[in-house]
């Protein structure tokens, strides 16, 4: 099996390895394993936080979507995230950090992570020069997310995994945003990668989820202990959900990008936009790398419109399709202001430091028809000019 959609949709689920010849991988629920013999209690499945059928059958298809050696599920981005701190990291360490993150990775890592003696040092990524200046000799980690949240910022990973690597530092990437269906990092040289699998890999904004895959043994087995120890496991009935969500990842991404390329297109040529950002656009000022280190520029825009947060708030309050809220990946357009909702906790002058303004309008643009989504967006431009 090499193409992308086999994979998804097969690994995981071979006929022949059920008692029944299900060509669905059944769910699993029980949490403790009977055993007829002494000698064989440790053998095979004890419990499922340790081990579970369903969840092992997940994480090979997630393995599979990285082509990677290893692949371990979360019950959500959050605890795969803590669980690669925890388990890679000890007081005194330190991490040289992209300053554009997911808001809640950034409190993991301020508010949590912090209190324990690990050290983070937040940095503009997108030129590898910054990366290599802000190194120190604890620093044992780099962690970027490429493209961003919601500027959709690139970070050139092959760069920073030489980077990294001559400085005896791990490269991990949150590929959230791009899916491994557009980005594979550990193929251009990165140690970790981790996911909200709550977004695309699910997609049907129905499981909270996370993933953590690696190529490297001795990184996994300190992952597959502290995954146990720590214990934030997907449950059977989420990784099953997963693993139907996976099946048509191809396909929804296709369409997330068609749709999300002539999305932004209307909106660059809208006279009520001030400046689109999506890295399929050749106006991106990271097209370029883009091209080279993607194979498709997904389903996340953002764009500023004019007229201030004003005129930020009574566009998404009038549009019909696109539903207000935060979080993305899923089939359903979503649109938000990230300076009032995924980003507000983050200081007025901070976003402004990384260049969020208030008239920003991020969009997860779904897989519904092109043309009702464009017409939506036109009703919406124009009840603002009235
Ligand atoms: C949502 C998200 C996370 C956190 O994942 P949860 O599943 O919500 O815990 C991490 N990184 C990115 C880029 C995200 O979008």
């Amino acid at each position: 099996m090499k193409g992308f959609s086999t994979k998804a949709i097969h690994v995981g689920e071979e006929p022949g390895s059920t008692l029944h010849g299900d060509v669905v991988s059944p769910i699993h629920l029980s949490t403790t394993f009977a055993k007829t013999r002494i000698a064989d209690v440790d053998k095979g499945y004890v419990y499922s936080r340790t081990g579970n059928p369903t969840r092992d059958r997940l994480e090979e298809k997630l393995a599979a979507l990285e082509n990677a050696r290893y692949a371990l599920a979360f019950s959500s981005g959050l605890a795969a995230e803590a669980t690669v701190l925890l388990a890679l990291l000890r007081e005194g360490d330190h991490v040289v950090a992209f300053d554009d993150l997911y808001g809640g990775t950034r409190r993991l890592f301020d508010r949590v992570m912090g209190r324990f003696g690990i050290r983070f040092t937040y940095v503009d990524a997108r030129d590898p020069g910054n990366v290599a200046k802000a190194l120190e000799r604890g620093t044992r980690m780099l962690w970027i997310e490429t493209p961003t949240n919601p500027l959709m910022k690139l970070a050139d990973i092959k760069a920073l995994a030489e980077i990294a690597h001559s400085h005896g530092a791990l490269l991990v990437v949150d590929n959230t945003f791009a899916t491994p269906y557009f980005q594979n990092p550990l193929e251009l040289g990165a140690d970790i990668v981790v996911h909200s699998v709550t977004k695309y890999i699910a997609g049907h904004s129905d499981v909270v989820g996370g993933a953590v895959m690696v190529n490297d043994e001795e990184i996994h087995s300190k992952l597959r202990f502290h995954q146990n120890a720590v214990g934030a496991v997907l449950s059977p009935f989420d990784s099953w959900l997963v693993m139907r969500g996976i099946k048509t990842l191809a396909v929804r991404m296709e369409r997330h990008e068609r749709n999300a390329m002539a999305i932004a297109r209307y909106l660059e040529d809208h006279p009520m936009v001030e400046r689109v950002y999506y890295p399929g656009l050749q106006s991106h000022p990271q097209h370029g790398l883009a091209r080279r280190q993607m194979r498709g520029y997904g389903g996340m825009l953002s764009f500023e419109i004019r007229g201030g947060l004003d005129a930020a708030v009574r566009f998404v309050e009038s549009l019909r399709i696109f539903a207000l809220a935060e979080s993305l990946g899923g089939v359903e357009s979503l649109i938000e202001i990230p300076a009032l909702m995924t980003h507000a906790s983050i200081p007025r002058e901070e976003r402004e430091r990384i260049g969020i303004k208030d008239s920003l309008i991020r969009v997860s643009v779904g897989i519904e028809d092109l043309e009702d989504l464009i017409e939506d967006l036109d009703q919406g431009f124009r009840r603002l000019g009235e």
